[in-house]
């Protein structure tokens, strides 16, 4: 026999062969865009560390989901702005909320029939402390309590139901949201509402500019006794299976490229549908290699978002939507 008998190289000989044996492929329908509602009119206003990423009126916002919708893109991930906050983040539940006034007006447009709109459901870009859930203080101490937080949470889903959310997003990483969240919905006649739960979010520093651009900093503390600690494999299938336990109907993995082991253990596991948060921070750093020339912004972008598929994710939430399914 001929040494090597079997050369791998045979199937990179063309890109016509190469696409052909291609294991991993991405598509616009599994991309879901991040926006950011603020108050106002004809409002965009560019987020200072994330180029291209703006906080926009629900005039503006509602144009821009008109051209994803025409980009082929899956759907969008909505998240509020507000002017006014609160120490219990009442303006996440407020029927008037900005989130739910942009939900009426996306669902009101012809756009909302070709993608999902996904609602996030948390408080933290509601509450003037800028925690996910009711602090309480004592001196120097404070403590982010779960079960009231919980019951904040689960109004809030109803109200974005209401308001018009295809599917609810959980963020908070309070214990027994999901439950609480489904028992809510199916009392408002919410039933057929699903819930996507970011079921193992883990307290990272790639959330950095995403706080800027929602205005949700943390007054004091840091979230570390809700969101999971980064070392931890394990636990994050503990949180996931309890999620699906509690009614869970999808699960989106947070942050993306620093965690991909999760995502491909939690895909092994799990059969549920399963997407990725490609987070700010992961968004921010390969726009500023951009910027110096460091990396080809084209490949370097479409690398970062198979390499999510890859791990496991049906699709990936990005700020990359628009420009990759550009390319696509
Ligand atoms: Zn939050």
């Amino acid at each position: 026999m001929e040494f090597p008998a079997t050369r791998l190289r045979r199937l990179r000989s063309t890109a016509a062969m190469r696409s052909l044996v291609r294991e991993t492929h991405l598509h616009p329908a599994a991309l879901v865009y991040p926006l950011f509602l603020c108050e106002g009119e004809g409002v965009r206003r560019e987020v200072a560390s994330m180029p291209g990423v703006f906080n926009l009126s629900i005039d503006e916002a509602v144009k821009e989901v008109e051209e994803c919708a025409e980009l082929g893109i899956g759907g969008v991930l909505l998240f509020g702005v507000p002017d006014e906050k609160d120490d219990q983040g009442s303006g996440a539940w407020a029927a008037d909320g900005i989130t739910q006034r942009g939900l009426r007006a996306i669902k009101a447009s012809s756009a909302s029939k070709s993608l999902v709109t996904i609602a996030d459901v948390c408080l933290c870009e509601y509450t003037s402390h800028g925690h996910c859930g009711i602090v309480q203080r004592d001196g120097e101490h404070y403590a982010i309590e779960n079960d009231s937080s919980v019951a904040l949470l689960a109004k809030t889903a109803a109200s974005l139901a209401e308001a018009g959310a295809d599917i609810v997003a959980p963020s908070d990483m309070m214990d027994g949201r999901i439950a609480a969240m489904r028992a809510v919905l199916d009392a408002a006649g919410k039933a057929d509402t699903p819930i996507m739960s970011y079921a193992s979010k883990f307290a990272s520093a790639f959330y950095g500019p995403f706080r800027e651009a929602a205005g949700s900093t943390p007054q004091f503390g840091d979230r570390r006794t809700y969101q999971m600690d980064g070392a931890n494999r394990r636990e994050a299938m503990r949180e996931i299976e309890q999620d699906i336990a509690e009614g869970a109907d999808m699960l989106l993995m947070k942050p993306a490229m620093p965690y991909l082991d999760i995502i491909r253990e939690a895909r092994d596991r799990f059969d549920l549908p399963m997407g990725a948060y490609q987070v700010s921070g992961e968004y921010s750093m390969l726009h500023a290699a951009f910027q110096r020339g460091w990396l080809e912004p084209e490949r370097a972008m479409l690398e970062s978002l198979l390499s999510i598929r890859r791990a496991g994710a049906d699709f990936i939430v990005t700020y990359f939507a628009m420009n990759a399914a550009k390319i696509l």
